[in-house]
């Protein structure tokens, strides 16, 4: 294995309440590497294994078989030294309410029995932008800076490996933005980030690489790019005034074209038909645009399609 993988995971399997009515097969062997510095989006519809998964790598949940290794120790092994690579949020934003955040965050570094004078407390706070709230009673503090608190909690240790269960669920527009914007900071700072969400157009434009599991199963990994090119197409869409234009050359083209009222759509695929060759047709058939404008595949498109869901 190179050492630029952050974690490694080879076969894993997971199957709830085994011999049972009620076994559950929630990991089918998977297998995947990712590799240091990413934001590694996990992707899949509910019930997925997305969390089996997290709370394997948190140690919450034991696996039935397979192999992890992160920066190259295996887990189970090295459970306590790999525990220190990781930094890992949880869905739930279960803060104790008395605590104050710079206090929940020194016995957080306590826990990890960090000596008083390397600990990271204020910086940490200031990183995400707690510094203002960091003698508050937690139950004081909004949904988003629990969430960002939360994230202080997993950094207290200065994990490589930051994991990140469905950080956004519940955080309106505004908040979400925010957050990424500090998930980003810290991937900046070399973090290897990895992230379970079911915003997808979140995940398409802060995810380096995306996995897509459904029902245990991984239906896909790779670049979030590639990803998105397993559905290779784009849609010209103009709006035109009046319908007097000449079709033909349009028509002539090597792609689907589709009418409807004043909107005229041009569906290709980029590898077979050259875009200039688009707007020459366009232009031979007189049409007068008075709008014009390209859809590209969305990631969300391509999910949809491999889990059918
Ligand atoms: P996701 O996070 O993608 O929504 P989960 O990992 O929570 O998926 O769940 C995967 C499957 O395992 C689901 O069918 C879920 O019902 C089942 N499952 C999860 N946790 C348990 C458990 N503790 N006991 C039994 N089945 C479980």
């Amino acid at each position: 294995m190179t050492n630029d993988i952050a974690i490694s995971v080879q076969d894993l399997k997971k199957v709830y309440s085994p011999n049972t009515k009620s076994e559950k097969l929630a990991l089918n062997n998977i297998s995947l590497n990712i590799k240091k510095g990413a934001i590694f989006g996990l992707l899949g519809p509910n019930g997925a294994g997305k969390s089996t998964f997290i709370n394997i790598l948190a140690d919450l949940v034991r696996k039935n078989s397979g192999n992890i290794k992160i920066l190259g120790y295996d887990h189970q092994e090295y459970l306590k030294k790999v525990k220190t690579f990781m930094g890992i949020v949880p869905q739930e934003l279960n803060i104790d309410p008395f605590f104050t955040p710079y206090e929940l965050l020194e016995i957080q570094a306590g826990l990890f029995g960090i000596p008083k004078n390397s600990r990271r407390t204020c910086e940490i706070l200031k990183l995400l932008r707690l510094e203002d709230k960091a003698h508050a009673y937690a139950r004081t503090l909004s949904g988003g800076m629990r969430r960002r608190l939360l994230i202080a909690k997993a950094m207290v240790h200065d994990p490589e490996i930051l994991i990140l269960d469905e950080p956004t669920a519940g955080v309106d527009v505004e908040l979400r933005s925010d957050l990424w914007k500090n998930i980003c900071k810290l991937n900046k700072q070399g973090k290897t980030i990895i992230i379970t969400t079911h915003y997808l157009h979140e995940a398409e434009e802060l995810c380096d690489e995306i996995a897509i599991i459904d029902k245990g199963k991984l239906i896909a990994i790779d670049t979030t790019s590639k990803i998105k090119s397993f559905i290779n197409k784009k849609e010209l869409i103009i709006l035109f005034d009046d319908k007097n234009f000449n079709l033909k050359p349009i028509t002539d083209l090597n792609a689907k074209v589709e009418i409807k009222a004043n909107l005229l759509k041009i569906i290709y695929k980029p590898e077979e038909i050259l875009y200039s060759d688009i707007l020459n047709a366009v232009q031979n058939s007189n049409i007068k645009i008075n709008d014009i404008k390209i859809n590209e595949t969305k990631l969300e498109d391509v999910f949809l399609k491999l889990t059918k869901n």
